[in-house]
């Protein structure tokens, strides 16, 4: 039997890309997935292929902005998904262009928003509960937290402060059995760059030019990503906290030239 059978097990922006990949992963490891995004319908058509393939999901639309959502995640899933929580994928996340020049404070406010305080909150909130099972938590980050990429000025420096966030929280909660880690993919084919801003023009140009950035020469899978940290929330991963996890086909290895 798979270990992950019966786990209880939080996947924010599962709607999408990276987080919609690891629900589908954790819930055909026999996993009870809470998936939460704010696009009710999207999710809805997550937890139907998972239980399409026998696997058990519950769609809770929230805005993890939004303090009384946040909340309101945790006490749903432990109310009706089996009374506590094994594992917490914080993988909603927004990506906005902007330079140190042209990065307005209302972008920059909600990039911190979803990407540092919702990742915050949500493990504030569900701590009490991975203590009790001694389970753990995996941050999906970026290699945009660890090297520094012009023009992503917000985003870079969000996703380094969820670095931190990741090995600080791993270093408090370590005594008492709590793991956390980061992922830190290089470009992935989802949603995120569109719903940056992107047109489909410049998308296209941007996946060509990337086989030039990532030395593996192509961008990843979300289910590539999704495989990592799946990986990371098992016990196969007991020993292994406050990581940095690069899956970026040798992204965060370049120097610029
Ligand atoms: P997608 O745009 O495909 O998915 C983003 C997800 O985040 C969606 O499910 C979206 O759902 C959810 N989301 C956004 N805002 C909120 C919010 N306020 N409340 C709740 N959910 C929210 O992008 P990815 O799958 O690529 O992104 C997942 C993570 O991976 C992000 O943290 C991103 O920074 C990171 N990443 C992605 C890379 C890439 O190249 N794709 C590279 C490195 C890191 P909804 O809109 O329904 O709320």
């Amino acid at each position: 039997m798979s270990e992950m059978k019966n786990k209880v097990v939080i996947i924010t922006g599962a709607s999408s890309g990276i987080g919609r990949a690891a629900a589908i992963k954790f819930g055909g490891g026999g996993a009870r997935v809470a998936l939460v995004a704010r696009s009710g319908d999207k999710l809805a058509e997550v937890v139907r292929l998972i239980e399409a393939d026998g696997g058990e999901a519950a769609a809770i639309v929230a805005d993890v902005t939004l303090k009384a959502d946040v909340e309101r995640v945790v006490s749903v899933v432990v109310e009706t998904l089996g009374g506590g929580i094994d594992v917490l994928v914080n993988a909603a996340g927004i990506l906005k262009a902007g330079t140190v020049e042209d990065t307005s404070l209302t972008d920059w406010d909600h990039l911190m928003k979803i990407n540092v305080r919702g990742p915050f909150y949500l493990m504030q909130c569900a701590m009490p509960y991975l203590i009790e099972r001694e389970g753990n938590v995996v941050n999906v980050s970026s290699v945009n937290a660890v090297r520094a990429f012009p023009g992503v000025l917000a985003y870079c420096v969000s996703k380094a402060a969820l670095e931190q966030l990741t090995r600080c929280t791993a270093l408090e909660m370590a005594g008492k059995g709590v793991r956390v880690n980061s992922v830190n993919p290089g470009v992935t084919a989802t949603q995120l760059h569109r719903s940056g801003g992107m047109d489909e023009e410049t998308y296209a140009a941007f996946l060509e030019h990337s086989k030039t950035t990532h030395p593996l020469g192509r961008v990843g899978q979300p289910e590539e990503v999704a495989e990592l940290i799946y990986f990371l929330a098992s016990s196969k991963a007991a020993w292994i906290t406050g990581g940095t996890h690069l899956i970026d086909g040798g992204r965060g290895q370049t120097c610029a030239r």
